[in-house]
């Protein structure tokens, strides 16, 4: 399948409750694979309603969910093929866990899917370890934080190796260091080349992280398109009782001033700052470095031997449970835990270094971010990938 086949899709998809409560009209919408997704809604939009059809825990009232270009069967056999290539993890994890041990919750779907016992032992102990739980195992899950539990409920999905994982409003009730944790962790999901589809009402987020948003009210899908584009209608946000994300309404009043050019609104702080002061008149003019470290390629002796060569005087940040994980053994203090990226540039724009700490393919990712950046604003920032030493 190409990356540009609709991995799920909708056609005219229509649900009413038992209730008579019509939750869907008429939905049609087609999903890329190795998307991010974000369903964008007041309550009651119909998010959570679209979510449990997608992989067939709603039966539609009228029309029809397609995933792979294949037709839902609704029979247990195709359900539990469904299910098990599209995770859902639920808004409140406690939905979901349920087991007495850390490890029986997420061994629980590897187990019905039949594997053998020490299969199931392999995929949860790759499960638990992707989301920094090692060692979580005989936790009981209701003791748990509520990052933790959300986590030991993505390991639970992560198990079955599905393609698509869908979670219903994931940072909900969560302190933002966890939300963005859980966001970064899906980023590096992404990265791997998963399809990702979130709901939310935080429009911060879905504004920065997707790369479409499908904007819903009252069973519709009103607006689709990536985040400038369905976030500069300030009207349809306000009809949708949803408010402007932060960078794009302060770019609107600076716009409104004459002070930025009327356009394409920034994604992000890092393009604010650009649309503020171009290029060129930031500081002295000198750009700092970036350098990149692999955790997953480093021991702490390594880790530490690099921080004491390259580390001194600049900026620190860890991306990936992983590298946060090496970070805290080895006792560096990181000054970015989250946007890692953007906020190392914004260090180097002003002539300071920064190393970033990250592994996997999030390494070759940092470094192709450095350097579209560089492409599409002019100012190239050295992005220096260490060895371990
Ligand atoms: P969202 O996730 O956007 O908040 P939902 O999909 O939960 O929206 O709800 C869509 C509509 O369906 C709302 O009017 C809601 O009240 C209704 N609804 C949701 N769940 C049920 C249910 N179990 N029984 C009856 N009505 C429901």
């Amino acid at each position: 399948m190409s990356a540009m086949t609709g991995i799920i899709e909708t056609r005219n998809l229509s649900y009413s409750y038992g209730d008579g409560t019509l939750a869907l009209r008429d939905v049609s919408i087609c999903l890329e694979a190795g998307r991010k997704v974000a369903l964008v809604g007041p309550n009651g939009a119909g998010k959570s309603t679209l979510m449990l059809m997608m992989n067939g825990i709603l039966r539609p009232s009228s029309g029809e969910v397609l995933f792979a270009g294949q037709p839902l069967q609704y029979d247990a056999a195709s359900l539990r093929k469904v299910r098990r290539a599209v995770g859902m993890v639920f808004q409140n994890s406690d939905d979901q866990l349920f087991a007495p041990t850390v490890y029986q919750d997420v061994a629980f779907g590897p187990t019905n899917l039949g594997y053998p016992a020490e299969k199931v032992k392999k995929y949860v102990g790759f499960a638990l370890q992707y989301v920094g739980l090692s060692g979580y195992e005989r936790r009981p899950p209701h003791h748990l934080s509520g990052g933790e539990k959300k986590r030991v409920a993505i390991a639970g999905i992560l198990a079955m190796e599905p393609q698509v994982m869908i979670l219903d409003e994931p940072t909900s009730n969560l302190d933002p260091a966890s939300s963005e944790e859980i966001m970064e962790m899906l980023d590096e999901l992404n990265q791997g080349g998963k399809t990702l589809i979130i709901s939310t009402h935080d429009v911060d987020l879905a504004y920065r992280w997707a790369d479409e948003v499908i904007l819903m009210k009252d069973g519709d899908v009103i607006r689709r398109g990536s985040g400038p584009e369905v976030f500069m209608d300030g009207n349809l946000i306000r009809d949708a009782r949803l408010k402007l994300p932060m960078v794009v309404d302060i770019y609107q009043e600076l716009a409104s001033r004459g002070i930025a050019s009327e356009g394409k609104p920034p994604r992000n702080i890092l393009e604010l700052c650009d649309l503020l002061q171009p290029r060129g008149s930031v500081g002295d003019g000198s750009v700092g470095k970036i350098y990149i470290c692999d955790a997953d390629g480093s021991d702490e002796k390594q880790i530490l031997a690099i921080m004491d060569k390259v580390g001194k005087g600049c900026f620190k940040g860890a991306m990936g449970t992983s590298a946060k994980l090496l970070a805290e053994r080895c006792g560096i203090p990181l000054d970015f835990t989250y946007g890692v990226i953007d906020k190392c540039i914004l260090k180097a724009l002003i002539g300071k270094d920064a190393l970033i700490m990250t592994s996997g393919g999030m390494v070759e990712h940092t470094m192709k971010r450095i350097s579209d950046y560089g492409r599409e604003s002019g100012a190239v920032i050295d992005a220096v990938r260490l060895q371990p030493l």
